[in-house]
Order: C-alpha cells, then structure tokens, then sequence
C-alpha cells in the first residue's frame, strides 16, 4: 500500500506544506524529518518530512525522488519548534526549517551519477513523431548515458545544466534501479584548517624607519606605507598581515614594496600564541575544587532540581553581574545533564566575542564538545551538526543559530546574556533565539536557563509575573565591589573651556593608568552618531511638538530636522529654543577621532581600536582581544563589542565617552538598550584585585538611564523603565508588530506603505494600534527606501487579517523600531 507524507519544501517564499507519495523504492526508508528530494512545480526540490497521512488532500499526487541522508535532518522535537516558530513569528514554514539545515548539506549534498555497465550502447536518435511515456524516457536515458560516457561520473548539479526544464531524475532513478547506473550521495569533506598565518615584522631599528618615513612613495602610496610602518614600529612581535590592513587600510603590495626597501619582513608564522589560555587557566584549572558561594548553590540546586523533575518545567532567569559566577553554574549543571545521559546546549551572543566562556567549556568537557559559529566552513559545520545528530557531542556552544543544531535528548538549553540584541535575528526570517529557546525547552522537556547582569524590561517581567523563575547572584565572586562610576557633566567642561573629547578627569585618569602600566579601555556608543540634535550650552535635545520624539537630522538634499514617529519636519534653529544658546549641534564623534587624539596627547600609549572598521576581517576579534589580552597595546577604543562578557584583569579604567548617545533615538526600546551597553561597560573596570574606576561623561547627567547606570542599579532601572513603559502603552503591557516595506522608488514606497495602512486601520478600531506609516530611521538601506507601520495591542497580528503583505517584511516583537 501506498504511503503518504506531508512535506515542507526548501523553497523560502513557499509558506505550505505539501503531499507526496512514497514510491516503493524508498517504502520503509522515508520517515519523519528525512531530507528528500521531490518535484516541485517544474523544478526538483529539496524537502523534509514532517508527518505521515492516510489520504492526501489533492487528487494527483507526485512522488518523492529521493532520499538525501538516511538519517532524520530533524529530529521530532525541532519540528514541532519548527510548527511552533513559524506560527509565533508569522513567517512561512519553509522558511524556518530552512534554518535547520546546515549549509553543507542543504547546498552541498548532491548525487554522483556514474555507469555500472561498461557495454551500454546508446540506442540512436528516436523519431520524435512516435514519443510515448515509455519512448520519452528511452530518448532521456539515452541523453544521460551518452553524457556520462562522455564526461565520465556526474553530479546531479552538472547535469541539470545539460537537461534544461526536463526531469531527468526519475529516469535516472529508474537507470539505477535496472543496474545501469550507480549512484551515490557526496558531501564535501571538512575543510582542513590552515596551520599558518603570514605576518609582518619591523626589520631595522624604529629609528631608522622613522627616518624613511616621508620617501616611501607616491603621493596615493605614501599614507598607506606609512602608517602601515608606524603600526609596525609600534609592535614588539610579528603581526599577522590582516591585522596590519585593518589598522593601517595598507594592502599586500604596501607592504612587499616596505620589505623590498629592507624596511619589514614578512614571513610566514605559526598561528600566534593563545595568551586567552593564560588568563583562562586560573580558574579551569581549580575550577573542580571551587567551593560554591551560598547563592551558587542554591541556585544550582533548584536548577538540578528541575533537571530531575519529569514535571512541567519553568525556565530560571538568572540574573548576576559578570563575575557573580554564573558560568559556573551553566558549566554543573551541564554536567549534571550529561551525566544523565543527555546533552547541553550554550548560546552565547557571539562565540569570537566569549573565547573564555568557550575554553571553560572545552576544559570541563574534553573532547565532547561541539562549537557553532559563523566562521566555520561548511565542512567543518557538518561534521559538527553530524557528530551532534549521532549524540556524539553532549555540550554544543554557539550563537543563535545553535540552537537549532539537532540534539537527540536535550537535557539543558542556556542562553547567556539573554539581553543581548544578537539574539534577535534582524533579517527574514526574524525570530529571537531567546523566546525559541524557551519554547523548545518545553517541547523537549530540557531545562532553560537565561542569565544575564542585565535581564531585558520583558525578561524581567516574565520573571515578575512567574512564568520564570529568577535567581539572583548579587556580587561578584572575585572583586566584590562594582567600580565607582564618576559621572562627569561636559556642559560643566565647556564652561571651563575644556572643548575636547576628554574632560579633565578622564585625562587625569588615564594619564595614571598609563603611568602604572594598566591598560584603558574608552568606550563610544556606535548607534546613532551624528543623527539628532542638541544644545551644547544647556543640553536640551530638540523634539517634534506632536510626539516628543527628539528629531534626527537629514542632509541628504538640504539641512533639515524630521520626526520619524508623525514626519513633522522644520530647518534647523540657529538658537536654542530653551536657552537662547547658539551651540545648537549634532552629536557625532567616531573611534576614528577618539583613537588620533588619544595619539596626540599620549604619543607614547598603544592604541587599539575595536569597532566595525577593524573587523570586517575574518578571525579579525580574535586577533583584536588577544593583542589586547596580551598586553600590546594600552589603549583599546571600541564601540558596543566592548560590552561583551570579557574579562581582562589588567583594565582598570574604563572611560564612556559620550553616554548620552543613542538615549534620544526615536525607538521605546532605546533608554533600555543605552542602559544595558553602560552597565556592562561600566562592570569590565576592576575585574581583579588591582580595582578600577569608570569616568562617565554625559551632557545630560540628569537622565534616569545615566543615573541608575552610574549606580549599576539594575532593578532601579527596571522599576523605572517599567513605569514608562505602562504609561506610554509599549511592552511589555503590549505587543508590537511591525511591518516594513522597501523599494527603490522612494514614491513607490511611500504609496504601498499608504495603502496598506489604509486595510490595516480598516481592521482597527483604536487609533492607538497602529503608528505609521512613516519613513523607518534609517531611511534607506542598501538603495532601498524602508517604510514602516508598527500595529500594537494585545493581539497585533489580527489587524492583518485579510490583508494582502506581497513583499513585505512582517516581524513579530521587534526589539528595535529604528
Ligand atoms: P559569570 O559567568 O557570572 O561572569 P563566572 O562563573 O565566570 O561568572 O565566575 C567568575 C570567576 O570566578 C571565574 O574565574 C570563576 O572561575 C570564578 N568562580 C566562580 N565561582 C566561584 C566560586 N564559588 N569560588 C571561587 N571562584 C569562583
Ligand atoms: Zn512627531
């Protein structure tokens, strides 16, 4: 008898999910969350099965071609997460489940087609007139053997560009099952990673270069080569060559015309030392003796305790300052769960940016465990996810996209720094891997864990309401006191003539730290440069009269100031229209800036600069930390990545350069995310005995955000931010939806985004449901311009019933409404 599946196509635009028939070939060895591949429309696609059926709902249905892996691609649980994302986040099926499947396998794996019988010959060309079913085929058999007796074995993919438009599969199949032809899967082996790095070093004495300095080239030549050569007189050890680039913007044939002028050497050099492992090894190393504080223990407890629970579980918020020992707790109670036979899943927010989070790991369980991240290549991130699938790993760390790396028996999901916006996946399909953690915790089973020294306002609130439970670690385990934050009013400095990018304070600072051989690190919001405007006499940030959302500046055709809630719109003041002041400016101030004046004032400090620039190279953060870790440099300038969980003992300053950046950005989520980037900050001075200070400097001290940040207050911001967020009706008191359109045509755009709000309001019945349609902030990204129409209430998605959303992007929960 017949059996029937449905099938979910890998074809992202493709929202349903399908029948198909079992053909006899492959009856008993299609199950469920099998990767096949099947007709689809005129093309052959790849999909997975998601359910058996007794009758399919469609009169003619296709049968499967293939099977791609006899093994399930996913497993019962990830396609209920699967089922259970796509409906959450409104996105198509496929979509989601091609989140689940690992590139290598979903681009790579392919059939090789190859004769078996040396002696077939091609049966000649086939009147056409006389084409039956069964002559059809013949003339297509004929079309492969002769193919492949020409070219030799085949994949599938080489001879699809020889079959335009006709379905060879089938009859291939058939050739194989007569004995003509063998087939077989391929999958590209692991790529071997290479063991070598190049690197540059100075040849000749500093002084010697410096005096080369002015003849190194032609007029476009000669920045490069020099500050390629400053860099490398800066340097005690040979740099790896990406490096030197990314510092200096210099190429490879700046520097080979620096080495043929006997200036540098380049080489090549064994992949460079790991100096993370010597800051690591401290605590890996005691790590089994440690004694548990009080409130370790009882949070472990209660967490092994729903580990062996087979009731409904809760999921734990976790909530400590870094330090506070919360990867202690991940790390036993992992171990707890694979003791039991099951296996852990870790997601950091990015793994380049958490290396020693990673090493405890790897440490604790040698040899078991499994490392998800972007920069793998295909072959490596197979053999991972193949050697997760056959349980051979029990713990898998990676950013987001681990967890959808299929494990047999999860027993324990972590998501550390849940805050974290990377969770959130900005681009179709959107979801945030934080809330899916969750979801697929109960669907398995496992226990969810989320920690975090600053919870989301909702997170927070989930705990607040009881659908989590919150643990607390309240101080750090090493240093016990958060550093001193001293907060520094700029307004203050300019009265006092002091117009540069450092109070007086934080050069005094630094200036002492350099003098003790302590490293600095200055810090610099990226979100938002340069886009709103304020006055730099009294403060004041200019808003729209309708909607008090401070007004961002656009030059693109003349200077003008635009509300990006109601489109208000004016010029911009020549006087400020609080004080009368004439400053009226735009805040905008780059690490670029930051760096060249820290090199003016302190020509002799080290600097390192740590932002978007600098690591558009692969392995580019690595190389960054270790340098920094390493002591080769004294100063490190960066932008939010410096608010990831590191630990550097050796920083005992910490200056915020402008806290106040990002806070008046037209999004209600803003004040939270400017408060998040502060604390975590401000807590990476004084990790070790030698203490720390943090200099905060602000325009605008009075502002809560500032204030609860400076005390690391973090349940006083919550409080705080709660409260606004009731009064003005955003979450966690609703819920947002926002959908965005972009064209290129900037008329175009404007005109869908009109209509469509006119159906959406049609739906409505209050008008506070839907804000829009209004250019997005960032009005245009990648050419295209973006409108959007936010929809909030306790159920958004219901206003977009019967509405017709062709090419538009749908997110549910948007974490940012820029
Ligand atoms: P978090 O994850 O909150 O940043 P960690 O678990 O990394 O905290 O702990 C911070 C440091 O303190 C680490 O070096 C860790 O090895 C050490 N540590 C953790 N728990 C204890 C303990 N109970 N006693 C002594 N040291 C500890
Ligand atoms: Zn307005």
């Amino acid at each position: 008898m017949t059996s029937f599946v449905q099938i979910v196509v890998n074809v992202p635009s493709v929202a349903g999910i399908f029948d198909y028939a079992v053909p006899e070939s492959l009856a008993g060895k299609i199950g469920v969350g099998h990767l096949v591949i099947v007709p689809f429309g005129k093309q052959t696609a790849q999909g997975v099965v998601f359910r058996f059926i007794d009758q399919p709902s469609v009169q003619e249905v296709k049968e499967i071609h293939e099977l791609v892996d006899p093994e399930p691609v996913l497993t019962q649980a990830q396609i209920a997460l699967a089922e259970t994302m796509a409906e959450s986040t409104l996105s198509p099926l496929a979509a989601v489940v091609g989140l689940f499947l690992p590139v290598g396998l979903s681009q790579q794996v392919d059939t090789v087609y190859e004769i078996r019988e040396q002696k077939v010959e091609s049966r000649g060309a086939v009147n056409s007139k006389t084409i039956s079913p069964q002559t059809q085929r013949q003339t297509i058999e004929d079309r492969i053997l002769s193919l492949l007796k020409m070219r030799g074995p085949l994949r599938g993919r080489q001879i699809d560009t020889h079959f335009a438009r006709v379905e060879w599969r089938r009859t291939a199949q058939f050739m194989v099952r007569k004995g003509v032809l063998s087939s077989r899967s391929i999958l590209p082996p692991p790529r071997v990673r290479s063991k070598f790095i190049r690197v540059a070093q100075l040849a000749v004495p500093p002084e010697e270069a410096e005096s080369e300095m002015l003849n190194l080239g032609t007029k476009q030549t000669l920045a490069r080569r020099q500050s390629a050569l400053r860099f490398l007189i800066q340097q005690r050890d040979a740099i790896n060559l990406s490096w030197v680039y990314a510092q200096s913007g210099c190429n490879l044939a700046d520097l080979q015309e620096l080495e043929e002028r006997g200036l540098i050497r380049l080489f090549e050099s064994e992949i460079f030392r790991d100096p993370l492992q010597r800051v690591e090894s401290r605590g890996v190393a005691s790590s089994q003796k440690l004694e548990l504080t009080p409130e370790q223990s009882f949070a472990l407890k209660e967490i092994n305790k729903a580990i062996s629970s087979i009731d409904t579980r809760h999921p734990f918020l976790l909530q400590g300052v870094t330090g506070s020992g919360k990867t202690e707790i991940y790390l036993r109670a992992a171990e707890v769960v694979v003791k039991r036979g099951k296996q852990a899943l870790i997601l950091v927010p990015e793994i380049a940016l958490t290396p020693q989070t990673v090493r405890r790991f790897l440490s604790r369980f040698p040899g078991q465990v499994g490392i998800v991240h972007s920069k793998l290549s295909e072959g490596e991130r197979y053999d991972t996810w193949r050697r997760a699938r056959s349980g051979k790993l029990k713990v898998i760390i990676g950013a987001r996209s681990a967890l959808f790396v299929p494990l047999p028996n999860i027993g324990l999901i972590v998501a550390d720094e849940c805050h974290d916006a990377s969770f959130h996946q900005a681009e179709p399909p959107f979801y945030n891997a934080v809330n899916a953690a969750q979801a697929y915790a109960r669907l398995c089973g496992a226990v969810c864990v989320l920690g975090s020294a600053t919870p989301t306002i909702e997170q927070r609130y989930q705990a607040d309401t009881k659908q989590i439970r919150q643990l607390d670690l309240p101080k750090r385990i090493v240093q016990a006191e958060m550093p001193p934050v001293h907060i520094v009013d700029m307004r203050d400095e300019l009265k006092a003539g002091q117009r540069g990018i450092f109070s007086r304070l934080l050069l005094k600072e630094l200036e002492s730290t350099l003098k003790r051989g302590e490293q600095a690190i200055l810090f610099l919001n990226r979100r938002g440069t340069a886009t709103y405007i304020f006055c730099r006499d009294c403060g004041h940030v200019l808003k729209c009269p309708n909607c008090e959302t401070p007004l961002t500046l656009h030059t693109e055709n003349k200077e003008r100031l635009l509300c990006h809630h109601c489109g208000y719109e004016r010029g911009k003041p020549k006087n400020c229209p609080q004080c009368g002041g004439k400053q009226i400016r735009e805040y905008g101030l780059g690490s670029e800036k930051v760096e060249e004046e820290i090199n003016t004032l302190f020509p002799k400090a080290r600097t390192l600069r740590w932002d978007w620039d600098t690591t558009r190279q692969k392995d580019a953060h690595e190389m960054i930390l270790t340098h920094f870790a390493n002591h080769q440099a004294d100063v490190l300038i960066g932008t939010q990545m410096l608010a990831k969980g590191l630990d550097l003992p050796l920083v005992t300053l910490v200056g915020i350069v402008l806290a106040d950046v990002g806070l008046s950005l037209p999004d209600p989520f803003a004040g939270e995310r400017v408060f998040q980037v502060l604390t975590q900050v401000a807590g990476r001075a004084g990790r070790s005995e030698r203490g720390g200070k943090v200099v905060l400097q602000s325009f605008d001290p009075a502002q809560p955000v500032i204030q609860f940040a400076a005390q690391h207050d973090v349940n006083g911001f919550y409080q705080y931010e709660l409260e606004q967020r009731k009064r003005l009706g955003y979450p966690p008191f609703t819920r947002l939806l926002r959908v965005e359109y972009r064209d290129q045509d900037q008329v175009s755009a404007e005109k869908e985004a009109k209509h469509v709000a006119e159906k959406i309001s049609a739906n409505s019945k209050q008008s506070s449901a839907l804000i829009g349609p209004v250019p997005c902030f960032f009005a245009k990204v990648n050419g295209e311009y973006r409108w959007q129409i936010i929809l909030r209430g306790a159920r958004p998605q219901e206003l977009l019933r019967g509405v017709k959303l062709d090419g538009w992007r749908v997110e549910v929960d948007p974490v940012s409404l820029l």
